[in-house]
Formats: structure tokens, C-alpha cells, sequence
């Protein structure tokens, strides 16, 4: 048989039956149906740790991603070991709040805040707001002035690096919408150290998703130091560099980033140009959860065709869109081994009318109509990045502590589909 591999010690095979920690997940599907969101609590507090070791004793903040998977229940468990974290949206902001976290730890990134989301980050008071562009800024200086309030501002450099990644998880290039150039920074620093109601506190970058190479890090480290050093000369000092998230994770053979290395070599950067004393942030998202997380999904129909076979799963790209939007590769496995049935190579695919509704392609498998699959791997851009797409109702999610679970969101009812639209009472009257 071929080498299996799973995330990590907490998802594995007991008599040829998968579980998470201690909970199988033929009893999971049965019990909740399928298709199926299953999160290993331990599983996210170890990448957590790995992050927290790494950053040892040097001034430092972790803020979790948000984007990368949402629920409240995970940025519970997040935000009591004082994690804190990267907010894209007022949603977010509001999520973290909930769950509650600390805003002396959240950032707020993303090139379109509004008005609103401006208010609502200053009126709860975090750390700072990750500027990506000079409109943005002048925006903010006007909403802090109508509050009353000083603004913590970082702005977000554009370094013009390779972050070697996929395209469309690429944003460090200069053709990217993300963050401003070097030059356009200074210029920016100099007014918002003037503005009455912003405060430069840090300094940003983030250059991509799923790297696996260091590199591009320490290319845009020197890039922002040498910014610094500019600054520092007009006298702007400023209390933390956010090197932003990023960090690949393995969904098949990738040689990924050591966390102990990148930490160490970028600190050693920082104390050779006199910025020891900076607070280090990172934002990480994808390394923290995604292989805390797995999908489970049951197969409804095995399809052979002249040219290849179909497992029909009852997942889809409204579950997970990593495939059809990056051509991501997830691993996949049968939640039951059955050696004793022929192997056959299919493409997987779901039930949504798109043909780049597929979950894999050409993976070898020995399994039957009605078993289960699972994709490991699955707890980043996975349930976050699911839509209603066809009126597939949203998955339920399970959190698995132990020999403990716990259902951190239902599955959708069919009511949920509409409950925000409304019929037209008479056809031919408008609102007034
Ligand atoms: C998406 C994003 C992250 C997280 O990226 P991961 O690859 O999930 O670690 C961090 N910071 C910003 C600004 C982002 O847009």
C-alpha cells in the first residue's frame, strides 16, 4: 500500500478507520452528515506554540489571520493564549471582538477600508491600522478628527518582491494593489507625523501566501530597514515591523519554511541596524489552521465515462474553492481503508454545476459508492471561503477536543437560503 500521509499525530488511522484525536470520523459523519468542517483543537494550539517558541523572548505579537477560517469558537481558543489578530473587514473586527479577543492586539489590513469600519476599529481601540494607500490615509486622519481620536497608523510597503507563490496569492509586486512604494512611504510618514490625529506606530509588509521559501522575507526585511533608516533621520521613530503571514504550510511534498529560522535570521537583521527593540509582528493564517482542519465529504455516485472516472462527492467548490480558484492540490484520503478493493484512479468533483467544480484530479483510490472521503489540510481559506453557490446550504463545523466535540456552527436549514430576501407584495409596486 502507498504511504499515507496525514497533518500530524492528531489524525490518524485506528484499525484502518480515521480519527481526529479520539473521535472517529465515520462517527462524526453519521452524527452530523456529511459534508462535514472537523477542526482538532490540539492540532491548532501546537501550530500556535510553534509560533510562540519561535518568537521566544523577543518583543513580539502574533495576530492570527482572520481570513483564513473565521469562526468565533477557533479565535476563542486563539484569543485566550492572548493571541492577537489581523482583521481584513469590520465582519472580522466584530468576530474577534465576540470571541473575545484583545484589540490592544488586533490590526486592521485590507486597501478598502470604509467610513464605517474606520469608526468602529477606532471606537474599540486597536493596535493599528495597516495604511495601503494615501487616499486611505487622508480618509482616516478625517474620521480620527471627527472622533476625536488619534489613529495608530502602520503603513503597508510595497517591497516589489518574488514571493514565488501562486499569482493570485502574490501581493508583494509592484503591479499588486497592495501597500505603496518605498518612496510614496516616507512621503506619508512625514505628513502623518505632522497629522494632529495619527500616530505612526509601525511599519508593514506582507508579500504573499503559502511561501516556502525564506527568502522573499529577508529581501523585504532589508527593504524595510532601509526605510527606516530613512525615517529615522527625519527623526519618525516608530514601535513595531509586522512582517505579515504568509508562511507555507504542507498540503503535499513541500519543503516549507523553518519558523525557528525565519524568526532568528530576521531578528539578527533587526539588532545588526540597531532595531532590536522593535515588537515583531506576524500574521499568520494558513500555518496556524490549516492542518488543524479537515473536510469530510460522502461519495454519492461513482461515474465512469469513455476517458476517466467521477467520484461524485457530496462536497464541492462551494465548500472548498482552493482548487478551482488556485489549482490547489489537497490531499485526499478514504476515511475507512479497504485493501481489498481494486485501486482505480479518478477525478473528484462535486454536484455544482461548474467545470471547475473538482476537489482532485487523478488520485488513486480504492474505494465504493457511499464511502467516506476526507481532505486533510482543509482548515485554512476552506469554510471561510464558502458561499451558497447553487443554495448549497453551509456546512456544520466541528470542533474535536479530545474525546469531546463540539459543534462550533450548524449546518444551514433550507430557510437560511432566503431569510434576508423578500417576495415582491404586489409585482408592480415599487417601495415608496
Ligand atoms: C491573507 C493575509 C495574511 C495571512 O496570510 P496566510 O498566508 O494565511 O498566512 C496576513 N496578512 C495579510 C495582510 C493578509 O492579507
Amino acid at each position: 500500500m502507498k504511504e499515507i500521509i496525514l497533518p500530524n499525530a492528531h489524525f490518524s488511522y485506528r484499525d484502518g478507520s480515521l480519527y481526529c484525536e479520539e473521535v472517529s470520523l465515520v462517527e462524526l459523519a453519521n452524527r452530523y452528515g456529511t459534508p462535514l468542517y472537523v477542526y482538532s483543537k490540539a492540532s491548532l494550539l501546537e501550530a500556535f506554540g510553534r509560533f510562540q517558541v519561535a518568537l521566544g523572548n523577543y518583543p513580539h505579537i502574533i495576530c492570527y489571520a482572520v481570513k483564513a477560517n473565521s469562526n468565533i469558537a477557533l479565535l476563542q481558543l486563539l484569543a485566550r493564549c492572548d493571541c492577537g489578530f489581523d482583521v481584513v473587514s469590520g465582519g472580522e473586527l466584530l468576530r474577534v471582538h465576540k470571541a473575545g479577543g484583545d484589540m490592544n492586539k488586533v490590526t486592521f489590513s485590507g486597501v478598502g477600508k470604509t467610513e464605517e469600519e474606520m469608526r468602529l476599529a477606532l471606537s474599540l481601540g486597536i493596535r493599528s491600522f495597516n495604511i495601503e494607500s494615501k487616499p486611505e490615509m487622508k480618509r482616516l486622519a478625517r474620521v480620527a478628527a471627527s472622533l476625536r481620536m488619534v489613529a495608530p497608523i502602520s503603513i503597508r510597503i510595497n517591497p516589489d518582491v518574488d514571493a514565488h507563490t501562486h499569482p493570485y496569492i502574490s501581493t508583494g509586486l509592484k503591479q499588486n494593489k497592495f501597500g505603496v512604494d518605498p518612496a510614496t512611504a516616507i512621503s506619508l510618514y512625514r505628513e502623518a507625523s505632522q497629522a494632529p490625529w495619527l500616530n505612526p506606530v509601525g511599519i508593514d509588509c506582507h508579500i504573499g501566501s503559502q511561501l516556502t521559501d525564506p527568502a522573499p522575507y529577508y529581501e523585504s526585511c532589508d527593504k524595510v530597514l532601509n526605510l527606516l533608516d530613512l525615517l529615522r533621520v527625519d527623526g519618525i521613530e516608530l514601535s513595531h515591523i509586522d512582517f505579515g503571514g504568509g508562511i507555507g504550510v504542507r498540503y503535499r511534498d513541500e519543503q516549507t519554511i523553518d519558523l525557528n529560522e525565519l524568526v532568528d535570521t530576521l531578528h539578527q537583521k533587526l539588532r545588526a541596524r540597531g532595531y532590536e527593540n522593535l515588537e515583531m509582528i506576524f500574521e499568520p493564517g494558513r500555518s496556524l489552521i490549516a492542518a488543524a482542519g479537515a473536510l469530510l465529504t460522502r461519495i454519492q455516485y461513482i461515474k465512469h465515462t469513455p476517458n476517466k472516472s467521477f467520484l461524485i462527492a457530496d462536497a464541492s467548490m462551494a465548500e472548498m474553492i482552493r482548487p478551482a480558484l488556485y489549482e490547489a492540490w489537497m490531499p485526499i484520503l478514504p476515511v475507512e481503508i479497504h485493501e481489498d478493493l481494486p485501486e482505480h484512479v479518478y477525478d473528484i468533483v462535486g454536484p455544482v454545476c461548474e467545470s471547475s467544480d473538482w476537489l482532485g484530479k487523478q488520485r488513486a483510490l480504492r474505494v465504493k459508492n457511499d464511502d467516506l472521503l476526507v481532505m486533510t489540510m482543509a482548515g485554512a481559506y476552506g469554510m471561510s471561503m464558502a458561499s451558497r453557490y447553487n443554495s448549497r446550504l453551509l456546512s456544520a463545523e466541528i470542533l474535536v477536543d479530545g474525546f469531546q466535540t463540539h459543534m462550533i456552527r450548524s449546518r444551514d436549514r433550507y430557510e437560511n437560503l432566503w431569510e434576508n430576501e423578500s417576495l415582491l407584495s404586489k409585482i408592480d409596486e415599487p417601495d415608496s
